[in-house]
């Protein structure tokens, strides 16, 4: 997962962009970047780590330009380091090219081993850099016709926010798997993963980019094409379930109450009788919230999580395996000492982590534990652009739920139903991709396609 931000025509275009990926961090904590041009040419900053930990003014007012595209990064192609960071810049005798990308390509085996048999050197091992690859080996005339030949050649998803020749350009895959909106601020345009972004900069939401849409953005121009094969929708429905943020709204969709809607339908399959319901803070909050409201148990937060764990904390030098997951979660004991508690969960993947956190709650005092997911089991990877582990590490994949319940060590458990998740959604169900929950993927998939596939 990554996110990505970009913003046309404004007086400190750095700076906005800044505020983008702040309201955008969620999305990757590896890496921040941003790109800023004035004319042909294009300046960046990227470095490893949070955005507030690699901007600072200094950095940000060296930034000159009025236009510039962001990125955080979560690697899903690629290792995470500094060369493997983005926006992606190139310079070429047709100008400067910055790329931010979100999403993960299906076809950059085959179409990086072509380049690399006709010469092709690159300089990271990102899927992302084959883009470039592919505009400035173009035949076709003009850099939109060059930008249009190349995402033409893509497969897989993507949500991209480019800077050519001046122009911005925001592009999404014919299947929309990744968000990608358009906003306005005065006369500025914006583009962003989601609309929180755009309410941190106080742009109004115009609409979502559609999957297929190319938009060029120039000076008084906003220009919008559909060059793609139309292709059967399929927007990821894990975004709405545990990645976008609650307060945004992605493919025209409120993901806050869509997870209160999951949390209902969950309540209505799942007639648990208990003393109270609980969530895994903080992803589990809202369908915890819609669970409630629907079974009438009272919600309690059961568990404060701390919010200053960060990917530095160093381990106490006798290893306890579950340090990490209560240094991060610590139950209210008051709250959950003979007590029975439906516990809501977004997700499990491998099972440790929810395995760690029942322990917890067990030598807290509750008498039975019930878990609630708001999703059905995991049971294949993402393709797509989440870093979901492989289908051997995946807890659900081929376990049934009783020997999963056994080995996290619960009373009972419940997934929502396929149905039950669709049915929450505002929008048609064939319009989403569900392939983690199926195994059915909607589009072909290469025999090689792994992260580290370029190392
Ligand atoms: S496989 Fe799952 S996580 Fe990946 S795009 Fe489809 S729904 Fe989203």
């Amino acid at each position: 997962m990554c996110g990505i931000f970009g913003m046309f025509d404004c007086k400190d275009a750095a700076r906005m962009n800044y505020l983008g990926l702040y309201a955008l961090q969620h999305r990757g904590e590896e890496s921040t970047g941003i790109a800023v041009t004035n004319t042909k040419t294009i300046k960046s900053s990227r470095a490893m780590g949070l955005v507030c930990d690699t901007f600072d003014e200094k950095t940000i007012r060296s930034l000159k330009g009025n236009t510039a595209v962001g990125h955080v990064r979560y690697s899903t192609t690629g290792s995470s380091n500094l060369r493997n960071t983005q926006p992606f810049v190139v310079h070429h005798k047709m100008g400067d090219i910055a790329i931010a990308h979100n999403g993960n390509l299906t076809n950059t085996y085959t179409l990086r081993g072509t380049m690399e048999a006709n010469g092709s050197i690159f300089q990271s091992t990102m899927d992302s850099e084959i883009i470039a690859h592919l505009i400035t080996c173009s035949r076709a005339k003009g850099h939109k016709s060059r930008v249009i030949s190349a995402i033409q050649r893509l497969e897989g998803a993507f949500s991209l926010v480019l800077l050519v020749d001046g122009l911005m350009v925001g592009a999404r895959d014919p299947h929309g798997f990744r968000p990608l909106c358009l906003g306005k601020l005065g006369g500025s345009y914006v583009l962003a993963s989601e609309t929180c972004a755009l309410d941190l900069v106080k742009a109004a939401y115009v609409r979502d980019i559609e999957p297929g849409e190319v938009v060029f953005i120039g000076k008084n121009k906003f220009e919008s094409v559909k060059p793609m094969r139309p292709a059967k929708k399929a927007m990821c429905i894990f975004e709405l379930i545990y990645f976008s943020r609650p307060d945004s709204n992605i493919f025209g969709t409120n993901v806050y109450e869509t997870r209160k809607r999951l949390g209902v339908n969950m309540a209505k399959e799942s007639k648990i009788d208990c003393d109270l319901v609980m969530p895994v803070p903080d992803s589990g909050v809202y369908a915890a919230i819609g669970y409630a409201q629907e079974s009438g148990l009272p919600f309690e937060m059961g568990m404060i999580r701390n919010h200053y764990v960060g990917r530095t904390f160093i381990q106490p030098s006798q290893n306890t395996r579950d340090f990490r997951v209560r240094v991060k979660l610590n139950p209210i004991k008051d709250s959950l000492k003979g007590k029975r508690v439906v516990v809501i969960e977004d997700s499990i993947v491998r099972g440790t982590t929810s395995k760690a956190r029942v322990k917890t709650l067990r030598e807290a005092g509750a008498k039975e534990i019930h878990m609630c997911v708001s999703c059905p089991p995991i049971i294949s990877p993402c393709f797509y652009g989440i870093d979901f582990p492989t289908k051997k590490e995946l807890i659900a994949n081929n376990r049934s739920i009783e020997w999963i319940r056994d080995y996290i060590g619960l009373d009972s458990l419940h997934y929502l139903s396929l149905d039950g998740m669709l049915d929450a959604m505002e929008l048609p169900r064939e319009d989403f991709c569900t392939a983690c929950f199926t195994g059915k993927y909607p589009t072909k998939l290469p025999a090689k396609i792994t992260k580290s596939m370029l190392e």
